[in-house]
């Protein structure tokens, strides 16, 4: 089966190489590559983080840092929104700059770091963003649920909040990072009420670790993603994402094997990603 990773990270840097060593991996695209290879992952979709310029005239996409020169043919991205260095003098040049980043390829999408930045997903700040996804027909993914550090807002970040953006911007797809984790019931709710909303599956384990053992010591927590999974019974809005490098690759696809209907198995590791982010179907080819 041909996979498609809808969301990890890359970067070349310390911080990652530490959480790529604990999920028994490396922090570099020669690595990655082998570990896609071996995996049969055609695509990763990066979201973007680096890159970040205290410059009052413009607030630059947040990227993926390769560092190489040619982005990897295997990875694209989505550009991350410094939501906190927008202001009403920067905005239009903002909205110019990631304008221009979207005329590159590899770029796929746009990413919210809701929880991190405090603001609430329908602030006005974000709205000539959404207007931007919509006019280039990309999806905006935003980060759902408990935030990686205790500096981050969880009223932000609550699967809730993201019903009224669906609403407001119906012709956009936003897709709920992480299953709003652990407010499970919430997203489910958001994504079955709204044709507009997706889900990814990733980041809702770490490090690296046998499947058995997980299924058995979380046993209440997959009984509770299984249930909710039924009730939504919308495999189509349903994607695959690691969350690399937080979670050994070969068992996070396992543990996601076991959660999905094998029926659903196609829909949920490849094509709901071609649907939702149709972009990367030019780069499949
Ligand atoms: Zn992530």
């Amino acid at each position: 089966m041909k996979i498609i990773d809808a969301h990890l990270h890359f970067s070349a840097n310390e911080h990652f190489k530490q959480t790529a060593y604990k999920a028994g991996h490396l922090d570099s695209l020669e690595h990655l590559a082998g570990v896609f290879h071996e995996q049969n992952i055609v695509l990763g979709i990066g979201m973007g983080v680096d890159g970040k310029e205290n410059n009052s005239k413009v607030s630059k996409p947040l990227t993926v840092n390769f560092g190489t020169e040619q982005p990897p043919n295997f990875l694209v991205q989505c550009l991350g929104i410094d939501t906190a260095t927008i202001t009403k003098e920067n905005s239009e040049a903002s909205v110019a700059a990631f304008k221009k980043k979207l005329e590159e390829q590899n770029v796929v999408g746009l990413k919210v770091y809701a929880g991190y930045q405090h603001f609430h997903v329908n602030d006005p700040v974000y709205h000539p963003f959404y207007e931007l996804a919509e006019a280039n027909n990309i999806p905006v993914v935003i980060h759902t649920g408990d935030t990686a550090n205790s500096a981050g807002l969880l009223k932000f970040s609550h699967p809730l909040t993201v019903d009224e953006v669906a609403v407001n911007f119906p012709r956009v797809r936003f897709v709920m990072a992480h299953y709003g984790n652990p407010w499970i019931i919430d997203a489910t709710e958001v994504a079955k009420k709204n044709p507009n909303v997706y889900i990814d599956l990733s980041g809702l384990a770490e490090g690296k670790f046998q499947v058995d053992w997980f299924y058995d010591t979380y046993k209440g927590y997959i009984e509770q993603m299984k249930t909710w999974l039924t009730y939504l019974s919308r495999y189509d809005k349903i994607m695959y994402g690691s969350d690399w490098p937080l979670v050994n690759m070969a068992t996070y696809i396992e543990v996601v094997q076991r959660l999905i209907p094998e029926q659903y198995h196609q829909a949920v590791f490849y094509d709901n990603a071609t649907h939702v982010f149709p972009r990367i179907n030019m780069l499949l080819k």
